[in-house]
């Protein structure tokens, strides 16, 4: 028998689980809601479509690969020069180029867990080892383990502020102390993807150290707050090497002229985006006092999602809510991480959860939060 050889992959993509999309609602329901993969329920902002119209009348040109417009008013936005900013397709794009840049086999990246799905990929397919440090009881970062876990091979920590699935933010006071402990060698990548949807009035400023420090940058983005995730655009602000380096690990030609223009036409409507912003924060707080009523421990919600601590019952309350024409976004074991829609889907969700209330005893195991609401 002849046998072929077969392209061979790098080891670590074993270990790398393929992509499972956040699942659609079940066809058929009355009415079915995607609240499983933290998108803005609005339309775009008054402008960018009509920006996004004219920019596509000449798709056959590259973009511009400088993104001099974007960049420019994201430097002033932030009040840094167009050395210290950065653009990717979406911030995920940032964070695998910050790691590709610093991390070679045998480096260590530290980072929370539960947190971003995307981590352990990312630093998988950077070549370093991923070191986690488990939340505290309240599902937020354990920053003083995390400094600790700091060893001579980590070269970057990863920072999720607010922290995707579970929602806290991090806090001034515990940051200041956290980056005073990492050496500056090591880099500190803070994933602010939900910054705009912080009311926590102690969260940590993160973006004075990026301005500051050598070993700070901020990662943003345009899918969440903006509702530009179909566009893919999303930015860092840092270091002026940190940044360099960065776009030396990006794509040519990657954030495309469409979603270049999108997104400065996006900061010109600053107002109209903080009125939907403060209309799905109004609606977090109806989520989680609705969930608290029903006698849901909810860890503290900073982002435009909630986490339901259901444990072993998270896969369980996906397929409930799924075959109720609500998608949301179980982690087998652990929770269930659903998103702030429309008034109308926020409701549905509420009506589901009450209903799995009634049928079960599912919160008993459910650590307590300190929350805030
Ligand atoms: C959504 C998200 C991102 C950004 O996604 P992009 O669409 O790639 O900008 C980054 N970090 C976290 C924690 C997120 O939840």
């Amino acid at each position: 028998m002849l046998v072929m050889d077969r392209p061979r992959f790098r080891e670590v993509l074993d270990s790398i689980p393929s992509y499972k999309p956040g699942r659609p609602p079940a066809p058929g329901a009355l009415s079915s809601y995607k609240l499983s993969s933290n998108e803005n329920p609005y339309p775009p902002l008054p402008g960018v479509m009509d920006a996004v119209m004219r920019a596509a009348a000449s798709m056959n040109r590259y973009p511009d690969m400088a993104v001099v417009e974007l960049h420019a008013r994201l430097a002033d936005k932030y009040g840094v020069v167009v050395d210290q900013v950065a653009t990717g397709t979406g911030s995920v794009a940032l964070l695998y180029h910050a790691l590709q840049a610093s991390c070679v086999e045998g480096d260590e990246v530290v980072y929370a867990w539960r947190s971003f799905e995307a981590y352990p990929i990312a630093v998988g397919l950077s070549g370093a080892t991923g070191v986690t440090v488990p939340l505290t009881a309240g599902a937020r970062h354990d920053l003083p383990a995390m400094a600790a876990a700091i060893t001579d091979a980590t070269r970057v920590v990863v920072v999720c502020t607010p922290n995707n699935p579970t929602g806290p933010a991090v806090h001034r006071a515990e940051f200041d102390d956290f980056l005073a402990a990492v050496p500056s060698r090591v880099l500190v990548v803070v994933d602010e993807a939900y910054r705009e949807f912080v009311t926590d009035p102690d969260v940590a400023d993160a973006l004075t150290p990026a301005k500051e420090r050598a070993n700070v940058v901020v990662l943003r983005t345009f899918s969440k707050a903006y509702g530009l995730a179909g566009l893919r655009v999303g930015y860092a602000v840092g270091p002026a090497p940190v940044i360099d380096a960065i776009r030396k690990c990006s794509l040519p030609f990657g954030v495309s002229s469409i979603a270049q223009v999108a997104a400065a036409a996006s900061l010109d409507v600053e107002p109209a985006l903080l009125d939907r912003v403060d209309a799905l924060v109004r609606e977090r707080g109806r989520v989680v006092n609705g969930l608290a009523d029903q006698g849901f421990a909810v860890p503290d919600a900073q982002g435009n999602f909630v986490w339901l601590p259901l444990g072993d019952r998270a896969v369980e309350f996906g397929g409930f809510a799924q075959d109720r024409g609500v998608a949301v976004r179980p982690f087998d074991g652990d929770g269930v991480r659903v998103t702030v829609g429309e008034p109308a889907a926020n409701d549905r969700f509420l009506e589901i959860t009450a209903e799995w209330r009634a049928e079960g005893e599912p919160t008993a195991a459910a650590p307590e939060y300190a929350t805030t609401f």
